[in-house]
């Protein structure tokens, strides 16, 4: 039996805490899971180390600050900003409690991570603050996210805010043990994995469908996080925060949960972004066979191998490349590119040599739809 793996050594950690864990009993912010995970923060400093901490728990602060216990359903979105709005500083003064540091929030929203000035700003800030030596508390500024600019969820907004300010681990603090290959409350034979070295659909496929009441999170969107910082070199660790003793393992360097393994050769900043900020206007299905040219062979996106194409989209646009095994059939999302042909131009040419796109469109800017340095692939794409 290989033995447990022991956590890679690291020097700066964003530590995500889970509504479920600062709310376990939906009437407010409570010390119960709090105090292990301040302790292995506390510890971790101690040693030179730096954190920083992302933490839910504002709507549901608001929701017992109001007096109000049924998170789950019934919430409207301007209920749901207004009792974010109510519960962030009562959040924000329940970890200062804990902590004998300055302590500094950070709301961040999604448009702060996707667009370059506001990430280089937002960076800036996490940098300063910890130079003075401060604990940044991150939250996403529900109070003013709307749909559209939102990340959604805390584990997703954790894994943006591990490449955003160059961490080398993120931890996940969740009631869950790790991931395991079923849902155990469903299936007593699901095995807890140890560790994750690549995140495939088949990992996807094992935690679909979980969800959560309180958190916005289920184990999907700790996968998605984790995929997200492991593509950058961050090494990410699911643990159970409900657990004292596995936050005093992790902090002698042990391994008590999942470690999903940091990729061996990570995305540049570019293409992580990309990959994983980049919103998309469109998509583009491609054959079998023009995969796995993309795939294993790093070449650039044809013409001829395009079977369909969702828009509208422009000229320079994102948008997402997915494979088909035949015209019709269900499609998987397979990576992302910067299409050199808007969407109606593109149906006019797909199936076509490139050697034909002057005689159909009159011009032809480029004989590929996505060069290779414009496109980035999921779990296959390693080459920077
Ligand atoms: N930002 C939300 C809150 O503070 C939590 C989102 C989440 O739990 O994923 O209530």
């Amino acid at each position: 039996m290989p033995s447990a793996p022991s956590l890679p050594d690291w020097n700066r950690a964003v530590v995500k805490v889970g509504s479920a864990l600062i709310a376990p009993d939906n009437s407010g912010c409570s010390t119960t899971h709090l105090l292990p995970i301040a302790r292995f923060i506390i510890e971790s400093r101690r040693q030179g180390k730096e954190v920083i901490l992302v933490s839910s728990g504002a709507v549901a602060a608001g929701l017992a600050e109001q007096n109000r216990d049924d998170p789950s359903t019934g919430l409207s979105i301007p209920e749901r900003q207004a009792l974010a709005a109510i519960g962030q500083p009562l959040l924000m003064a329940h970890w200062r409690r804990l902590f004998d540091v300055t302590c500094a929030q950070v709301l961040l929203t999604y448009d702060d991570l996707q667009r370059r000035s506001r990430f280089v700003n937002a960076k800036n800030t996490i940098a300063e603050l910890l130079d003075r030596g401060t604990l940044p508390i991150v939250n996403e500024n529900d109070t003013v996210a709307t749909e559209e600019l939102q990340v959604g969820d805390n584990d997703n907004l954790a894994a943006y805010v591990s490449v955003l300010a160059e961490a080398d681990l993120l931890v996940i603090c969740s009631d869950v043990d790790g991931l395991y290959t079923a849902d155990p409350h469903q299936d007593p034979s699901a095995k807890q994995l140890p560790e994750v070295d690549k995140i495939t659909e088949e990992i996807y496929e094992m935690v679909g469908g979980s969800h959560r009441a309180v958190a916005t999170g289920g184990m999907q969107t700790k996968v998605e996080a984790a995929e997200k910082a492991t593509d950058r070199g961050i090494d990410t660790v699911l643990v159970n925060g409900t657990k004292g003793r596995h936050l005093d393992a992790l902090g002698r360097g042990e391994m008590p949960g999942t470690l999903f393994r940091r990729a061996e050769r990570p995305l540049s900043a570019r293409k992580h972004w990309m990959l994983h900020a980049l919103p998309t206007t469109g998509r583009i299905v491609i054959d079998a066979g023009a995969a796995q040219a993309l795939q294993d062979h790093g070449a650039s996106l044809l013409p001829s191998g395009v079977v369909a194409v969702e828009g509208p989209f422009g000229q320079g646009d994102a948008v997402e490349i997915a494979v088909t095994e035949e015209t019709d059939a269900p499609t998987s999302r397979i990576g992302k590119g910067i299409t050199q042909y808007g969407s109606e131009a593109l149906r006019r040419i797909q199936g076509r040599q490139s050697h034909a796109i002057e005689d159909i469109l009159g011009n032809a800017p480029a004989d590929h739809v996505v060069h290779r340095d414009d496109l980035v692939l999921q779990h296959a794409d390693r080459d920077g």
